[in-house]
């Protein structure tokens, strides 16, 4: 049996998921800034707590989080489950658009439900209740 025919749609689901694991870091970043005009590019990100600049192994989608035990490694504060829930919903997305849809509607489709998590999630105000 050859295994290419399932190899590859699982292949493309990972990279999609990568890649919305990592677009939902930044869409975080959107939510979170946006509302308090706040710079969403160039600025480093850091613990909303006390304002610890996150290192490169403390900004990996979902696994920082776990890793850490939702907490800062600066002062322990508790890490809101926003940040990996934002990532999870945009990797969802991706990977229901990549496996679901034919090229090119697959690339619309995301960047739309992408951008509508953004938009429910500056809607609720989730920047002001984290
Ligand atoms: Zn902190």
């Amino acid at each position: 049996m050859d295994p290419a025919p399932i190899a590859l749609p699982l292949l493309i689901a990972l990279a999609a998921g990568l890649i919305g694991l990592a677009v939902g870091s930044f869409l975080g970043v959107l939510v979170l800034r946006l509302p308090h005009r706040q710079p969403v590019a160039m600025a480093r990100s850091q613990c909303p707590h006390c304002g610890h600049v996150l290192r490169p192994g403390e900004l990996i989608p979902v696994a920082s989080w776990l890793i850490q035990r939702r907490r800062c490694r600066a002062c322990g504060a508790t890490l809101s489950a926003f940040y990996p829930v934002m990532e999870l919903a945009a990797a969802a997305v991706a990977i229901g658009a990549a496996v679901f849809l034919p090229w090119p509607e697959s690339i619309f489709a995301c960047l739309a439900g992408w951008a509508l998590l953004v938009a429910v999630g500056l809607a609720v105000g989730l920047a002001d209740r984290l």
